[in-house]
């Protein structure tokens, strides 16, 4: 019986695609669509105007947003998607604003939003080859363009994930499972006979620590390996560790070098590492979540190019190239160490015909299972600029951290630390404090901690922080492309002067 023809009561009624409170007709979509389109347009022009951020408190967001309940009825979709845009255009952190250098957040490229628009309106799911061909297609291509940038061998496996922690975590799930001499995946951590150890230096992400946890490893086995005055693991020091593991019976299995850190893009010596790892037979990781896309540049460091010798290395698209949140990268050299590490194939996935090479499903690489596909924004803006135009993009952060380092360095008040890749780190110091004294180190942590919150409250530049032995430090971390030298000039300035306004009421208090 059709089904369209029995009278039901009103409640039964068969809902018509049309008519669904989610359905939008061409018109609708096609209106909805261009006047929000028409407002980002204006919002990404307008936004060196703008503060790069609210001076709100949580109570102020809060009552700005309202205490909605969740409401019964249906609303039209042109409507809440405006009120939505007012909402966040008051209550965000602008870090695609010319002067946000706070973390690592880049500017993100406006390719990748209208690709995140076409991702979602497609939505392929990109767990399953037979689910998402294309999409499968167009992410295997922008893994290898990916490892071609970075010099890495292309036939390498590798995916997508939600960022640098998630690509990391690829990374080193793949060295526990490769590196464990018993059955790990079916009898646990709990069957070895030895206590697995993993090695970063002391200045390296808070990601392993999360990594040693979840995996079953606990956060014992994470071996901080101290560093030089250059913030780089010292190697003699991980040797030392790795030979008292040994002998007191332990497994080490992974290295973690780190190809730019996030206070200071300091870079592990990476060739070093990599003898060490071959000597060792231990698995060799390389965090280039933040400084990995620099390897690109004929002049990087040769110790940021050994990345290419990892047995794994996690990028973060979302950082250096740009791409809207959330874009992360691994990529692991034996593609079928992945596939060991990952794949399970229950009998509710497509069979595969037996005379057919398989088509990548990257469930099978990866602990996803539907995946969005980040790849596209990633895959058109490396289209968009090309090779050369990223090269451009980061050499012009690259020095535009080392102008911002010079000017702070001229500057009476200011006090330079360190400068590497894209990241500057410096202080406020008032100029009668110039040369120490008892509490003065003390005076200073609390003054520019102080002057960070002030600043970032004011919107006229966004700054984070980095404590380097014992010091509070502002860092500067340009991954922008909207930023101009005149933006750049205008901070030394703009800091002393919070400085100065914060010194006056802080030093009183201090009693000197
Ligand atoms: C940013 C960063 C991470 C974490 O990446 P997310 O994208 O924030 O998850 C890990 N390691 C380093 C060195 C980073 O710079």
């Amino acid at each position: 019986m059709d089904i369209q023809t029995v009278n039901h009561k009103s409640a039964l009624a068969p809902i018509q695609s049309d008519t669904s409170p989610l359905a939008m007709n061409a018109d609708a979509f096609r209106n909805a669509g261009h006047q929000l389109v028409d407002r980002l347009a204006d919002f990404l022009t307008g936004l060196p105007e703008r503060p790069v951020g609210p001076d709100a408190s949580p109570a102020v967001i809060r009552a700005a947003l309202g205490q909605r309940s969740l409401p019964q009825e249906g609303a039209d979709a042109s409507q809440l998607l405006a009120e939505a845009a007012d909402l966040l255009f008051s209550g965000s952190v602008f870090n695609g604003h010319p002067r946000f250098w706070g973390y690592i957040t880049s500017s993100a490229a406006p390719i990748g939003a209208l690709a995140d628009l076409l991702a979602a309106t497609v939505n392929p799911n990109v767990a399953l080859w037979p689910l998402a061909p294309m999409a499968s297609e167009i992410e295997e291509q922008t893994v290898r363009w990916i490892a071609e940038l970075l010099d890495y061998p292309d036939d390498c496996g590798g995916l997508l994930v939600s960022g640098g922690n998630m690509a990391n975590m690829v990374g080193f799930w793949t060295a526990r499972y490769t590196k464990a001499d018993w059955d790990l995946r079916k009898a646990g951590m709990g069957a070895g006979a030895q206590r697995m150890r993993v090695y970063v230096s002391q200045q390296a992400h808070t990601w392993v620590e999360k990594a040693a946890d979840l995996s079953g490893l606990g956060t014992d086995a994470v071996r901080w390996i101290p560093t030089d005055d250059q913030l780089r693991m010292d190697t003699v020091a991980l040797r030392r560790q790795i030979a008292a593991d040994r002998a007191a019976g332990d497994l080490p299995f992974l290295v973690v070098g780190t190809a730019g850190t996030v206070s200071t893009g300091a870079i592990d010596p990476l060739p070093e590492l990599a003898a060490i790892c071959q000597e060792e037979f231990l698995w060799f990781h390389v965090d280039a979540a933040y400084g990995g896309f620099a390897a690109m540049l004929a002049e990087a460091p040769a110790d940021l190019k050994a990345l290419r010798e990892a047995d794994s290395v996690a990028v973060d698209p979302h950082k250096w190239l740009y791409s809207p949140l959330e874009a992360g990268c691994a990529l692991v050299r034996y593609k079928g160490l992945m596939r060991d590490t990952f794949s399970y194939y229950p009998a509710y996935y497509p069979t595969v015909e037996p005379d057919e090479e398989p088509p990548i499903n990257f469930v099978e690489y990866g602990p996803q299972n539907s995946r969005g596909f980040r790849a596209l924004k990633v895959w058109l803006a490396l289209q968009q600029a090309g090779r050369s135009g990223y090269e451009g993009m980061l050499r012009q952060n690259i020095a535009h951290a080392q102008l911002l380092f010079d000017r702070v360095s001229e500057h009476p008040e200011l006090e330079p630390f360190a400068q590497n890749l894209s990241i500057t780190t410096f202080r406020y110091r008032p100029e009668d404090l110039q040369s120490g004294g008892e509490g003065v180190e003390e005076y200073l942590n609390r003054l520019n901690q102080e002057l960070l919150v002030r600043l970032q409250k004011g919107g006229e530049a966004y700054l984070s922080n980095a404590v380097v032995q014992g010091r509070y430090l502002l860092r500067a971390c340009i991954v922008n492309f909207r930023t101009r030298v005149a933006d750049i000039a205008a901070l030394p300035e703009i800091v002393a002067r919070i400085g100065r306004e914060v010194d006056a009421e802080l030093r009183p208090q201090f009693g000197r």
